[in-house]
């Protein structure tokens, strides 16, 4: 079942409701940076809402990007998603496993810790990205997000997140989000309504993990759900062998040097997807000679 994305709207327009099922890309995910089940479940629920905050930019290649550091152990989680459906990202440790020893769960809180910010950064086609930073609440990264809303976007929201891993595979079993906001003129039916959904509702990986589509989950939980626009999500990282080497190109001399006399040659990994691109001696003589070019036009003409 190909990942998606469901936007619809309930209770007369005084919500606004949005779902993903994201378990194919949360697997992508997990391939790509050979994570362990709790690092895949951390990066897995900021993938997913990150995913559902992008739907709000206009163009395909506006970008939203979530950067949170709880200084736990998982380090700095980054996730980005653009207006197209792309989402990548990538965790500072993706190599744990821990599992709370009161509920049995794998526990995404102790390893994103609580003594941080979430940042995000939503390009929404003005001069300047728009840039907000809260603490973080629990680390758990749904309440976070809910805290995020309230409090950096003024949008009352309830945001649901989770990720089922296989054990003792470390597959992704399902992956899916939900987060519901209330608009300004909701009534006091509509927001009890809401409260009422958020605590009886089971865990949105469950329903996934069920069969349900963001679809189906939307109109049990309201079924007076009009659904207004749905789109395919997917992990895709953009990066190439050219990106690099433009990047390559920003390098001092005095490095590139050293890359071509001492290692004969250059990895670079992508952080976002893991993948690795090697450059030969002559593709780096190639690029400090362009270098040298810009550097002399530079001193002609500056
Ligand atoms: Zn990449």
């Amino acid at each position: 079942m190909q990942d998606k994305l469901v936007i619809a709207e309930a209770l007369e327009g005084a919500v606004r409701i949005r779902a993903v099922r994201t378990t194919q890309l949360v697997e992508e995910a997990r391939k790509s940076h050979n994570m362990m089940p709790t690092s895949c479940a951390a990066l897995g629920r900021v993938l997913s809402v990150t995913a559902i905050m992008a739907s709000d930019m206009k163009e395909d290649d506006a970008k939203t990007v979530v950067t949170i550091n709880g200084h736990g152990p998982a380090g700095t989680i980054v996730a980005q998603a653009d207006g197209a459906g792309n989402v990548r990202g990538f965790i500072g440790d993706p190599g744990l496993y821990l599992v709370n020893e009161k509920t049995g769960k794998l526990d995404v809180g102790a390893a994103v810790g609580t003594n941080g910010t979430m940042s995000v950064s939503k390009d929404l086609g003005l001069k300047e990205p728009f840039v907000g930073v809260v603490d973080l609440v629990s680390g758990e990264i749904g309440d976070d997000f809910t805290y995020y809303f309230a409090a950096s976007e003024q949008t009352p929201s309830a945001v649901a997140v989770g990720v089922l891993v296989n054990i003792p595979g470390c597959d992704v079993r399902a992956a899916g989000g939900l987060v519901i906001q209330m608009m300004p003129n909701a009534s006091e039916e509509a927001i009890e309504y809401v409260e009422n959904v958020t605590k009886t509702m089971k865990p949105v990986s469950n329903y996934i993990d069920e069969g349900k589509t963001p679809e189906e989950i939307i109109t049990l939980l309201f079924p007076d759900a009009k659904l207004l626009d749905e789109r395919e999500i997917r992990w895709h990282c953009d990066c190439s062998k050219e990106h690099f080497a433009s990047a390559l190109s920003l390098v001092q001399e005095a490095d590139l040097e050293e890359m071509i006399r001492d290692d004969h040659g250059a990895e670079i990994t992508c952080q976002y997807c893991g993948k690795t691109y090697s450059f030969t001696e002559e593709e780096l003589k190639e690029i400090l000679e362009k270098h040298r070019n810009v550097e002399d036009r530079k001193r002609l003409d500056p």
